[in-house]
């Protein structure tokens, strides 16, 4: 049987026909109705934080996060190109110049140390990424911020559910995306927000995935169509009842692995850093010095009917369509990028299957 590197967390199938019988006999299939009110209240509630704003997919939340402070055109964006690509696609399809930190070899994601020397008065923002849902150095990242007035904007799309010192992830800097992907730890099939403490950016965020409409006659931004549809909405909610015990699953997952690959020499796992609330929503494996490379290992998986995940290859900043952006050194991200691997991960993963995994890298 060959293991995917990941499977969607489903709802029994007759818990979300029952979730979906009203839409039935409202004939109300989308625009903001019950079933997207009801999910931004469980969510807000989930994820600790004072508001969520649905959107259609991650990648639109965050290319509407960042458009609703209509940054000067050319502006700087600091980031990361170890991500996945629709970070960087999200800055540069907002008219912005990304900038590239490095990321730091601790827990893969920006280094808050390298930071500042790329900030010109040209920089508007900063969008870390929580790689693997480890949390940036969020203090760190808000102190230069407010040094040098700048928004920050948090890819948090791997980080449904973590918790720092028991403050939810969508609390940090002024807004956080998350991807609820059919791949991801909790989904919504394709679906996303934008989270926020302060109550300022939501009416704007509506509009701006509503076609800036306001009102029956009104039109007040530029906005396009990212609104999240009422089926998606109902699949959300019917996750979420049992994301806990995905969660749940997915840390026996880890755990297991980490028994197994804990005994080899020459590769390293991800570590859980101190006061952090993780949700296990990947299983990275950094070969430094093991006797296979990280693509001996990928392809020897591959011929076992095993799929891995070169996540994230290559650097976003060496894609051809960035080709125009000037490439910063970025040594460490580099490194990572040639030498992780992400291994098969969802709660539902077997023993037996894990086994078999670390046998094949291990033998
Ligand atoms: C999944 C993901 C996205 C995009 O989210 P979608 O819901 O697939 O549009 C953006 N950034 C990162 C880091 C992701 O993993």
């Amino acid at each position: 049987m060959p293991i995917n590197v990941t499977r969607s967390s489903m709802p029994g199938f007759d818990e979300y026909c029952e979730e979906i019988r009203e839409l039935w006999d409202s004939h109300f299939l989308t625009n903001m109705g019950v079933k997207h009110q009801q999910l931004e209240k469980d969510l807000e509630k989930y994820l600790d934080v004072a508001n969520v704003v649905l959107f259609t997919n991650g990648h639109l939340a965050l290319e509407n996060a960042i458009a609703y402070y209509a940054f000067p055109e050319g502006s700087e964006v600091i980031t990361t190109p170890f991500t996945f690509v629709s970070t960087t696609h999200a800055i540069v399809r907002n008219g912005l110049k990304p900038v590239f930190c490095d990321v730091n070899e601790k827990d893969f994601t920006i280094d808050a140390d390298k930071i500042e020397e790329l900030i010109t008065e040209k920089t508007v923002a900063i969008v870390p990424v929580h790689v693997y849902g480890n949390l940036c150095d969020t203090d760190r990242i808000q102190e230069i911020a407010d040094r040098h007035g700048l928004k920050v904007i948090y890819d948090a799309a791997h980080a449904f559910g973590v918790k720092k010192n028991g403050v939810g992830a969508a609390n940090f800097g002024d807004m956080s995306m998350f991807s609820f992907h059919a791949t991801k730890v909790y989904n919504t099939i394709e679906g996303g927000a934008v989270c926020f403490k302060e109550d300022g950016p939501r009416d704007d965020l509506n509009h701006l995935k509503n076609f800036g409409i306001s009102g029956l006659e009104e039109c007040v931004r530029i906005g396009g169509n990212a609104k999240m549809n009422e089926f998606q909405a109902a699949m959300g909610i019917c996750n979420l009842r049992h994301v806990d015990d995905e969660i749940a699953k997915r840390k026996h997952v880890a755990e297991t692995y980490d028994r197994w690959l804990g005994k080899l020499d020459g590769i390293r796992l991800n570590r859980t850093a101190e006061g952090i609330t993780p949700n296990y929503a990947y299983y990275p494996v950094i070969f430094d010095s093991y006797k296979l490379s990280r693509d001996e290992v990928y392809r020897k998986l591959r011929e076992n009917g095993i799929l891995s995940r070169k996540y994230f290859y290559p650097l976003t900043s060496d894609f051809e369509c960035y080709g125009n952006f000037e490439k910063n050194d970025t040594p460490c991200a580099r490194y990572l990028a040639a030498h992780v691997l992400t291994l098969p991960m969802y709660a539902d993963l077997s023993d037996e299957d894990i086994s078999r995994i670390c046998s094949i890298i291990g033998e």
